[in-house]
């Protein structure tokens, strides 16, 4: 764990440090953060150094470095179905297969039947299912019977960006974690959510109304184009966040249902440029970013 926990991680420190471990977690959140949480989470599971865990320094803990993580496959043909914290034979992770919309049952089924065993030499295994929210009804009910009857000295841990979809049932029987959005997005700044608001909303936006939105930036050209490239900034904040919503809820394989908004990366990060290096009129540029947003978002 963090040497200085937030308040995020403060349950999972006092789980560590008082040698309570519950038999299943629920950490969401969007960003990386759950996810390393959990991993280091479940390398303080199984550490018998000395706290504050994982120690770095015994054995456990050095076979649970992460060195290269394996990809995982998940129908097991090219990858395997689960893989381990570092080589360490008592942490399992499963995650999405590197170009599944959903983490199979196949994959669950593969870990309920590796838990059936001991755990190898630890006196507590941990299991990690990442992207816990791609989890489909099948899924989550061969999940909940694990839940419902832990095996032995086992401990689950959910990630998921979002626990919105997840059963009622799976997500009572947590503890939960739950992270803040990361405060590196711009979009959740309080100075940027009118903005963000606007943004969220110009799919809607006619390109009248996009046009007059442009004209917030005439007049002189030093401040008007540090406002443009804010925009700029927010603009594609807001289109990744949009993406990740999309492919969150549709999943991946409409592939062309994204070509709009990889113009609109590439018509962003152009206008960028030109701003910059080419000294154009700001207003042109805002308007050229806000048309391609609009496209981007008008479905
Ligand atoms: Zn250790």
């Amino acid at each position: 764990m963090s040497r200085a926990p937030s308040d995020e991680l403060a349950l999972l420190t006092r789980s560590l440090e008082s040698d309570r471990i519950h038999s299943a977690y629920l950490l969401s959140g969007r960003g990386d953060r759950p996810r390393e949480a959990a991993q280091e989470f479940a390398r303080g599971v199984v550490c018998t150094g000395a706290h504050p865990r994982p120690c770095e320094s015994c054995g456990d803990c050095q076979r649970s470095t992460t060195r290269k993580e394996i990809a995982i496959d998940g129908t097991g043909k090219k990858g395997p179905l689960l893989r381990h914290v570092g080589d360490h034979a008592d942490l399992l992770w499963v995650e999405r297969g590197a170009n599944d919309t959903r983490v199979r049952i196949g994959q669950v089924r593969f870990l309920q039947n590796a838990l059936r065993l001991r755990p190898a030499g630890s006196d507590r295994r941990v299991a990690v299912i990442a992207d816990a929210e791609w989890l489909n009804e099948e899924a989550q009910n061969a999940l909940l019977g694990l839940l419902e009857e832990p095996p032995p000295r086992t401990t689950l841990v959910l990630v998921a960006a979002t626990s919105a979809g997840m059963r009622a049932t799976v997500r009572s029987r947590c503890q939960k974690v739950a992270f803040r959005p990361e405060a590196n997005d711009p979009l959740d700044d309080p100075d940027n959510i009118e903005i963000a608001e606007r943004l969220s909303r110009i799919g809607q936006t006619s390109v009248p109304d996009v046009l007059d939105w442009a004209e917030d930036y005439r007049g002189a050209r030093a401040p008007a184009a540090a406002a443009v490239q804010h925009l700029l900034l927010l603009g594609l904040a807001s289109l990744r966040r949009s993406v990740g919503g999309r492919l969150s809820t549709e999943g991946s394989d409409t592939g062309t249902a994204y070509r709009p908004a990889l113009d609109a990366f590439r018509t962003l990060g152009d206008c960028r440029k030109t701003l910059v290096q080419r000294n154009a009129n700001p207003q042109m540029v805002a308007e050229r970013a806000l048309l391609a947003l609009r496209e981007a978002e008008r479905r």
